[in-house]
């Protein structure tokens, strides 16, 4: 115990290591830190005899080296120093004491890899137990070549825990001059090959003062190679070597006396008693002794007497003489070689365990889990004869079910043999197919031998190893006695007469055929749990098979291997292998990693396929590893060799991707991770000399362990996601893809989707934080623009000069803000983490989407800011009118009252009115009063269409000429028939015969309605009426018509709508106009503001106080309505705020997830009317999805109110402290009209304050600061009153539509996306951005939910688009001009689509539970007969079309 703690084992002499902490990867697996205490060498040595390290027996501390140089003068004094070094037998000894029988036997598997001598009687010397350690070295499996067999060439390969090979051992009585175990070295050593098998005194530490290992009996092997002139002995034989005097270890004596051919006694004192009492023993054993002529206490006499005495045969004596250890260990050799000729007891290790029983010595295997799963390995595998019958019988669902399972998987995918079936019928029959196969391989009763298995899989702990193991064990045994043979010839048939195809073929099935391994019976139960898998979860035998995974995971973590790939059957039990590695996932608590090392030949070939890994961002790490490189400086002297290697790998991966059309990749580093300095390995040859008695090469091992510590690094750098649940994903991408033949990587499965809605999740909000800024900087230049002849402080800059300076401004914010999201992109894919580079070929649709946002905002920008130059231009000379007259009428107001306050007499008010009525009857006969001109706005919207219409045919023109607004657009709008649809009808199926037109003329009454509602919101504001109304009608209506390029409007079409929508325009506008002109007549609006001038010119005459009335004017008349418009204009990006981040957001987080929250909700209402709405006018739909969505969002918390509360508070503040700002700032200033006038142009970007001085009329010179007093608290009380009114609400809806920026619209235009639909079943493209490469959607559906029929049967068509993409079945329609066009090519005609098959076959049972749910429904709304549904769809449940749809959409 004393040593066990002061190599900190102590712990685990209870608690025995095992294999699995030594095999963990942590801080200690690579780092070559120096020993510093004596705790790390177990460790140290552990991890070196893991690499086959023949130098693992060296491991001593650092530090002793240093105390004995720095403190030796101190040292003296005390005994030699043992406290920090350790005797390696001492090492070995506590080691093994302290490992579990798994860790033994990898121990000692690589001990004697190392051709290290391994124990065979290990001691304790606390319990003085010693025990047998068969299990530990039952593992060892040798090949040798005798003598005899060296013509044949043939090899034995044996267990040498069960071969007969004779035993030769060799112990020493008391005190010996001679090295034992350095002769025995050198005895099995051939000459040219020196080898340590046993430790000796000269070895490093081998003189430290042994503690615990006396008593140990090690064990070491010499096999022959056949070769008689390097072979030391001609058949193989074991050697034991017992440490210590057998004296004290006369158990272990007497037990090799039993079990050995011969025992070599080492002896040099002769009179020792102890000899008698060997006479009188009783062994099977020759006895030999080794003596020491040389030996201090050697006589010749005694020994003479001795071997009279004991009456020992002359023979049996070796005496060293005067001679050298070679010519010594010659004698000796002869000796054994004798021994082994005659072989006089011959036991296999297995057949010593009676002998050890009787000499009370413990055998390892006699531990009750060892024995009792011996019992069920052996129940197993006794009645096994011949392993093909066995299989038949015993393990039959890997057997032909499976195969054909396979086969049926295959074929589900690649629809070779469809026939001219249905499509969806066949795979529906195929998927029967399978479910019977399955079933039947359910109803084969569990065999006896699987009963068995899963009984011993379902063991604890130890014994379930100790189970698999024997299984292991047993089933190699069996295997090793079938297979040796057929190896051999299979080998010589390739050799010597590889032309014999077919016998080769033939050997390599029998091969095959009769291998029994561990894996066929994992593969049944694999087999057993897919196919219980297809039963209902609440079946017994479900139930049985359930923990199945539980158990599997655990035994990989026991360092037990599992297949992936079931290689006879070429399929990968998927269901099977990711309940395996979900439960690993589990039992390492989520904290898992994976890093496939795949070795590679055929880099040709390779290359190919890592540019198609590249597509979807995989970039593999690539060594190049030299094998059986001798020469030291190999990697110094192939510097030159490795540029030119990587000059051809470069010219290699150019060849290669100029095949597959990726010419960007030019260098084999684009495509691998690929360094020439540290990637290369160069690894010497395994064996350091001739095996089978050569060791493991020490370079070689440093070599692997240099090339694993990079492994390492690698390692690290793999990302945090790289986890197990990730490989399972890619597992079953990659299965898919083979089982679609589709080895291009251009499968998206969710790791790929999910990334790619992580990206898009992204880039709209980026998208979004851009338009925000864009808008709010609109908004403040149009309201700087609206403020622009009141305020301009530089009456010579005219109002265009302002626009450019805003152009030249927006340009600049628009660049920022597209920068800002270009850079936030390059940061999102530099970032490791989120699996950025699955996505890396979509950064260049988002790239390009924030150059079409830039651009497109521009476009919208400039034409609001003309559209405003225009009004403000239009609007000019009626101000100028206004603004002359009020100054006249002002200055004769103020001429009347100096004259009226001369008169001595006070004047009554009713001469006071008098007065004035003289003056303004004067004055209004003075004032040339022009009233404004009347436009025709039939002609000039004419003119404005014709401006949109320029660039067109001649066709065009000749509709133009001669029409005349004025009677245009006064019936309803109704779309021609004939021409447009009829013809693009399939000829194998169509839509009802008015489909294409009844879309064009719900297309064309959407535009209108939209027009509609514009042209009333314009009517509404009563302004006058501008080009720019017509312009940003035409411009709505082009945009909408780009949106629905799909839905193929004519020329003629277009045109007939647009003269529709502009005389409606034109006669709204007109009226609207001609009320302006009413409204806005310079006399009737001087005449109606009289009373005004009255009230002010009696107010000033009687010194009345106005500053309060001023105050309240000032802000009732322009303060207030312009906040509440301010307000207004401010809330609609806040409304999108609180959607996109209130509860539910993350519907609205994708376009995507958008999709899948509709689709969920219909799918939870079930109601066909909201299906049809959503298939047949998807747009309006979510439109008013949208809406209601928004709205119910927003009433719930009445977040609405709150926000215009908000920006209510925000902005009364911003007055607030303008009018103090201005107070203070400002003191001389005294007239209330420049104070008004710097209160406004401070707010000139902030609010659109109309006509202020206008509808105030000041004529005096007020007290301004009794003036802000009293604004300041209108100011208040504004703020109170709005705010009351904002309580109060309304109806929300319309409000919103109210709102100049439509929280509804925008959030359609974000959600809705590039808005086009599947070209053959009208699902909606999910794919982000503005502008990509190709639209996609998750699922797709069955062309007759639209209503599509078979033109023979008028039945509606059940079949899907994603699954005729990878069929052999054709299309034909209008675009490809009536002929049939494989549904295979589809891009030819839809190149902007990608439609990718199905994940699986339940990622459309979504819309097949649609089909069938509602297929009578459909058809009858359709004018179709029903379509013929497969079974298994009608069988599909709400609960499943619900799991497929979150499957589909990445949900889970
Ligand atoms: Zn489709
Ligand atoms: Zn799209």
């Amino acid at each position: 115990m004393e040593l066990l703690s002061k190599a900190g084992l102590e712990d685990h002499y209870e608690n025995k290591l095992t294999l699995s902490t030594v095999l963990e990867i942590n801080a200690n697996t690579t780092s070559d830190e120096p020993l510093s205490t004596m705790q790390s060498l177990p460790g140290a040595f552990l991890k070196k005899l893991m690499m086959a390290n023949v130098n693992a027996r060296s491991v001593k501390c650092l530090s002793t080296d240093q105390e004995v140089s720095y403190c030796g003068v101190d040292n003296l004094n005390t005994d030699s120093d043992t406290s920090n070094v350790i005797n390696p037998l001492d090492l070995i000894t506590a080691l093994f004491l302290c490992s579990d029988g798994f860790l033994q036997q990898e121990m000692v598997q690589k001990m004697s890899m190392c051709q290290f001598a391994v124990p065979l009687l290990l001691p304790n010397c606390d319990t003085k137990q010693s025990t047998l350690m068969l299990w530990a070295l039952r593992d060892i499996v040798k090949k040798f070549r005798s003598s005899s067999q060296a013509a044949t060439k043939a090899f034995v390969e044996e267990r040498v825990v069960l071969s007969d090979i004779p035993m030769v051992s060799f112990v020493r009585l008391g005190e010996n001059s001679l090295s034992k175990s350095q002769i025995l070295n050198k005895l099995l050593s051939n000459p040219q090959q020196y080898h340590d098998t046993f430790v000796h005194h000269d070895m490093e530490c081998g003189d430290v003062p042994r503690q615990v290992s006396d008593g140990l009996v090690e064990i070491s092997w010499y096999f022959p190679c056949g070769n008689r002139n390097i072979d030391m002995f001609t058949k193989p034989v074991s050697v034991a070597n017992l440490r210590g005097d057998i004296r004290s270890s006369e158990k272990q004596f007497s037990f090799l006396c039993q079990t050995s051919a011969a025992v070599y006694i080492f002896i040099d004192d002769l009179e020792a008693n102890f000899f008698k009492v060997l006479k009188s023993k009783k062994t099977k054993a020759e006895l030999f002794l080794v003596v020491n002529c040389q030996g201090k206490r050697f006589r010749v006499d005694t020994l003479k007497k001795m071997i009279s005495n004991c009456s020992i045969n002359e023979k049996n004596v070796i005496v060293k003489k005067k001679q050298n250890d070679a010519e010594f260990v010659k004698t000796l050799q002869s000796s054994v070689g004798e021994i082994i000729e005659r072989s006089p007891n011959r036991l296999t290790i297995e057949n010593m365990v009676d002998v050890a029983h009787q000499m009370g010595i413990w055998v390892d295997e006699d531990c009750g889990e060892c024995q009792s799963a011996r019992k069920m390995a052996d129940e197993i595998t006794r009645n096994i004869t011949d392993t093909n019958e066995f299989k038949d019988q015993q393990l039959q669902l890997q057997g032909t079910i499976w195969k054909e399972i396979s086969q049926l998987e295959k074929e589900r995918c690649r629809l070779r043999k469809a026939g001219d079936q249905d499509i969806e019928h066949y795979k529906s029959s195929l998927k029967k197919k399978e479910k019977e196969l399955r079933e039947k391989q359910y109803t084969f009763d569990i065999s006896d031998a699987m009963t068995s298995f899963m009984l011993g899989m379902s063991s604890s702990g130890a014994e379930r190893s100790y189970f698999l193991k024997w299984m292991r064990i047993n089933l190699d045994n069996l295997s090793r006695q079938n297979l040796s043979g057929l190896r051999d010839q299979y080998k010589d048939l390739c050799q010597h007469s590889p032309e014999k195809k077919d016998d080769i073929k033939d050997l390599d099935k029998q091969l095959s055929d009769c291998s029994l391994g561990l894996e066929h019976f994992l593969r049944e139960l694999g087999q057993l749990y897919e196919a219980a898998c297809s039963l209902p979860e609440s079946s017994l035998q479900w139930q049985q098979m359930e923990h199945l995974p539980g158990l599997c995971a655990q035994m990989l973590l026991d360092g037990f291997p599992v297949e992936l790939v079931d290689g006879d059957a070429s399929n990968i039990p998927l269901k099977w292998i990711s309940a395996v590695l979900t439960q690993l996932h589990t039992l390492v608590d989520s904290n898992s990693k994976i890093w496939v090392v795949t070795v590679l030949g055929v880099l040709q070939i390779v290359v190919h396929a890592f540019i198609r890994m590249k597509e979807v961002g995989k970039k593999p790490v690539c060594h190049f590893v030299h094998q059986n490189v001798s020469d030291m400086s190999a990697h110094d002297n192939n510097m030159r060799d490795r540029k030119k290697l990587l000059e051809q790998l470069d010219e290699m991966t150019q060849a290669a991707a100029r095949m597959e059309k990726k010419e960007n990749i030019t260098k084999f580093t684009d495509v691998m991770e690929y360094d020439p300095d540290t990637s290369s390995c160069y690894i010497p040859g395994l064996w350091h000399g001739t095996p089978p008695m050569a060791p493991v090469n020490a370079g070689y091992s440093e070599a692997v362990y240099s090339f694993k510590k990079t492994l390492m690094k690698d390692f690290r750098k793999c990302q945090r996601n790289d986890d197990l649940t990730y490989f399972l994903e890619w597992t079953q991408s990659l299965w898919e893809a083979v089982k679609f033949e589709k080895f291009i990587f251009s499968f998206r499965n969710s790791l790929v989707a999910d990334a790619y809605s992580r990206l898009c999740l992204e880039y709209n909000s980026w998208e979004w934080v851009f338009q925000k800024k864009m808008y709010s900087w609109m908004v403040s230049a149009e309201t700087k623009m609206s403020n622009i002849v009141m305020t301009d402080q530089h009456p010579q800059r005219s109002i265009r000069d302002v626009l450019q300076d805003l152009m030249i401004e927006a340009s600049e914010k628009l660049s920022e803000g597209e920068k800002e999201i270009q850079d936030n992109l390059v940061k999102y894919f530099e970032k490791q983490d989120g699996h950025v580079n699955l996505v890396e070929k979509y950064k260049e649709d988002f790239v390009s989407s924030a150059k079409t946002l830039r651009r497109e905002t521009e476009n919208t920008v400039k034409n609001k800011l003309q559209g405003a130059v225009e009004i403000k231009e239009g609007m000019a000379e009626l101000n100028n009118i206004k603004s002359s007259q009020a100054n006249t009428m002002e200055k004769k107001v103020l001429d009347l009252l100096q004259k009226c306050r001369q008169k001595k007499a006070g004047l009554s008010d009713k001469e006071l009115r008098i007065e004035f009525e003289n003056m303004w009857r004067i004055t209004l006969s003075e004032i040339h009063f022009r009233g404004l001109p009347r436009r025709d706005v039939a002609q000039d919207a004419f003119l404005m269409l014709r401006g949109n219409l320029s660039t067109r045919g001649s066709h065009v023109n000749s509709m133009l000429v001669g029409t005349n607004l004025v009677d245009c657009g006064k019936k309803e709008f109704a779309v021609e028939s004939g021409g447009f649809g009829e013809k693009l009808g399939s000829l194998v199926k169509h839509w009802d015969f008015n489909h294409y037109r009844k879309k064009l003329q719900e297309l064309c009454d959407n535009i209108i309605t939209q027009c509609q509602l514009f042209i009333t919101q314009k009517v509404e504001n009563k302004t006058d009426y501008h080009d720019t109304y017509i312009k940003e009608l035409l411009n709505k209506i082009d945009e909408t018509l780009k949106q629905h390029k799909n839905v193929n409007v004519s020329e003629v079409c277009e045109v007939s709508l647009k003269l529709h929508i502009c005389g409606r325009a034109a006669r709204k506008f007109q009226k609207m106009h001609n009320d302006f002109i009413e409204v806005n007549d310079p006399r009737k609006c001087l005449e109606q503001s009289k009373i005004k001038y009255l009230t002010e010119f009696k107010d000033l005459f009687h010194n009345r106080d106005l500053c309060q009335k001023k105050a309240e004017d000032f802000t009732k008349l322009c303060l207030q309505p312009a906040v509440q418009d301010y307000v207004t204009k401010m809330i609609g990006p806040d409304v999108i705020d609180e959607v996109k981040t209130g509860k539910g957001s993350e519907d609205y987080s994708t376009r995507g997830a958008f999709q899948f929250s509709i689709l969920k909700q219909l799918l939870m209402d079930g109601e066909y009317e909201q299906y049809r709405e959503y298939i047949n006018h998807y747009e309006n739909f979510v439109k008013d999805w949208l809406f209601d969505q928004i709205v119910q969002q927003l009433s719930k918390v009445r977040s609405l109110e709150k926000l215009e509360k908000k920006h209510l508070s925000e902005m009364v503040k911003i007055i607030t402290d303008t009018i103090c700002n201005i107070r203070e700032t400002t003191t001389n200033v005294n007239d209330v009209k420049t104070f008004i006038q710097n209160i406004c142009s401070a707010l000139e970007e902030k609010l659109v304050l109309k006509d202020a001085l206008e509808s105030i009329f000041i004529l005096n010179t007020a007290d301004t600061e009794q003036f802000a007093d009293y604004l300041t608290e209108f100011v208040r009380e504004m703020k109170q009153s709005l705010a009351a009114t904002y309580d109060k609400g309304g109806d929300i809806k319309e409000r919103l539509r109210s709102l100049p920026f439509k929280p509804q619209d925008k959030m359609f235009t974000i959600l809705f996306g590039c808005g086009e639909q599947c070209p053959f079943c009208g699902v909606p493209c999910e794919a982000g951005g503005i502008k990509h490469a190709k639209h996609h959607a998750s699922i797709h559906r069955s062309e007759g939910i639209r209503g599509v029929r078979d033109i023979f049967s008028n039945k509606l068509v059940i079949q899907i688009c994603s699954s005729l993409v990878v069929s052999d079945t054709s299309f034909s329609n209008a675009k490809t001009g009536g002929t049939f066009h494989p549904y295979k090519d589809y891009q030819t005609f839809y190149p902007d689509w990608l439609i990718t098959r199905d994940s699986s076959i339940e990622a459309s049972d979504y819309w097949k539970y649609v089909m069938a749910t509602f297929n009578e429904t459909i058809a009858k709304g359709k004018h179709a007969l029903p379509a013929d549904i497969p079974e298994d769809w009608k069988a599909l449940t709400r609960d499943d079309a619900f799991k497929s749809l979150k499957k589909s959409f990445n949900m889970i």
